[in-house]
């Protein structure tokens, strides 16, 4: 037998919990399927980082009591050689994943969204075209149900159960498979060390290309003595095992002597561009299952509460009109731009540039400051990339014989330029999307030979 719904929202994470607080606030029936018990949901490996940005923007209370592991006021990133290193200023937190995760799941519950937990969804139910619910089954059990809804939200991670089992997803923009090349695979671990860091309210990001491959290296202070550290690698074919890594390179520094493992485990981010479009008749995504998270930090927390907002509001108006269309839908497309998304596919050209650089360039590039500290943070929340290419710093690349190195930069800055412009006339339907989306291949083309071109 089915059960009716009005809204089905697969994964109760981040994402997935604030569209149901959203729409059930709203007065509609909801149903919220975890394959988690009540009690773990959030519990996720991370890094924990989350700006204090994001809470303003939601107008969320700031994390505190449990939910809050430290105040940050800004990062450190070094260079592979440890020579340079830039202190970003801004403010945020690192949280403890597992409180702020109940926190957001109990304000859906309580605004009225019915929790279906211990329960894994299988696959959506189509009619024809249209998304019209979900197959799902209780854990332990041989129990299956129909749960049906007008409008069926996949966010369910980077897994995207349903996304992928939607056999017409392409004609709608909307991909079904990731490239491995613009997926991060991680592994962190909790420790607790013998001593307190040197600035307990700063995160610390190593980029080390042989260490972390097309990646980096996190420390972020967490409460008392305990420290989240983790390393990302790019999950090419045959890249090498984070965890390894992590155990080689990292733990075996004097901060990390007699250290005590507190949690361990592995995880995966999609850091790329958003899919091209996140809507079909009935169906929505919000989150990692939408590659929404930020390209170049990997933080997609605070992008898909966003976007599970965004996508409560759109889907609240569609219930309203009865108008469950792709067309309808689209709007959430266009929001999450405008509220976040305009930045990320300019941003993911240039994690692709970052990820092709040697560590010498890279030890270039931060000991000659091409980059300042407040363009990196400018750049990384949506302004245009400056780069300080004026005639000291060309000289300084000119003397070591890397002046190709400053052209492929300024091309890629010029890309990256051209990209935000292309996502300002994001197209205001379905019909638009083939032409303007040539057009961004074509730049993600050019980028991808820039990259591919040695710098001399
Ligand atoms: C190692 C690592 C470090 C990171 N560090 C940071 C960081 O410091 N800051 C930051 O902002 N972001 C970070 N991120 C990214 C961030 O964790 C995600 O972008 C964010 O959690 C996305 O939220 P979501 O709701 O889309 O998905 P998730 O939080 O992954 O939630 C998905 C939910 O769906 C449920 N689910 C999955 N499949 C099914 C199914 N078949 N049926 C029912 N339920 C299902 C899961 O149980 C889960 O509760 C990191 C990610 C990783 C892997």
């Amino acid at each position: 037998m089915a059960d009716k719904y009005d809204v089905v929202i697969v994964g109760a994470g981040t994402g997935g919990a604030s569209a149901a607080k959203r729409i059930a606030k709203a007065g509609f029936r909801v149903a919220l399927v975890d394959g988690k018990p009540r009690g773990k949901i959030g519990d996720k490996v991370c890094g924990d980082g989350i700006s204090k940005e994001a809470f303003d923007k939601l107008k969320l209370k700031y994390p505190k009591g449990n939910e809050l592991e430290r105040k940050i006021n800004g990062f450190d990133l070094y260079s592979p050689d440890e020579e340079s290193h830039m202190r970003i200023q801004g403010e945020g937190f690192t949280i403890n994943r597992l409180n702020f995760g109940q926190r957001l799941v109990n304000e859906a519950v309580d605004s009225g969204a019915i929790l279906v937990d211990n329960t894994l969804a299988q696959k959506p139910i189509l009619n024809g075209e249209n998304v019209v619910g979900i197959t799902a089954k209780k854990i332990g059990t041989s129990e299956t149900r129909e749960l049906h809804g007008n409008i069926t939200i996949d966010a369910s991670g980077y897994y995207a159960v349903l996304r992928k089992a939607i056999p017409f997803a392409k004609k709608y923009g909307i991909e079904t498979e990731v490239d491995l090349g613009d997926v991060e695979i991680c592994y962190r671990e909790i420790r607790v060390i013998k001593e307190e860091l040197d600035r307990s309210d700063c995160c610390k990001i190593y980029l080390e290309q042989n260490m972390a491959p097309g990646g980096y290296i996190w420390i972020f202070p967490e409460s008392g003595r305990r420290v989240n550290v983790g390393l990302g690698v790019q999950m090419l074919r045959g890249h090498p095992n984070p965890k390894s890594l992590l155990y080689s390179h990292v733990l075996t520094r004097a901060l990390f002597k007699n250290s005590e493992l507190v949690t361990g485990g592995g995880g995966v981010v999609p850091t790329r561009r958003q899919l091209w479009s996140s809507v079909a008749n009935g169906f929505i995504l919000v989150g990692d299952s939408a590659c929404q998270v930020n390209p170049l930090h990997g933080g997609g927390i605070h992008s898909s509460m966003l976007a599970g907002d965004s996508a409560g509001g759109v889907t609240i108006k569609a219930l309203e009109e009865g108008d469950y269309s792709c067309s309808a839908l689209w709007r959430y497309n266009t929001e999450f731009i405008d509220l976040y998304g305009y930045k990320q596919p300019s941003l993911d050209i240039f994690r692709i540039l970052l990820q092709s650089l040697t560590n010498e360039e890279l030890n270039y590039g931060l000991k000659n400051r091409i980059v300042t500290e407040e363009d990196i943070l400018k750049t990384s929340m949506g302004a245009e990339l400056k780069l300080s290419t004026g005639d000291k710093v060309g000289r300084v690349f000119r003397g070591m014989g890397k002046i190709s190195l400053l052209k492929k930069l300024n091309a890629v800055a010029k890309k990256m330029r051209e990209m935000k412009a292309l996502y300002k006339s994001y197209p205001a339907n379905l019909k638009g999307l083939g032409k303007w989306r040539t057009k961004v291949e074509s730049i993600y083309k050019d980028v991808k030979g820039l990259a591919r071109s040695q710098a001399k």
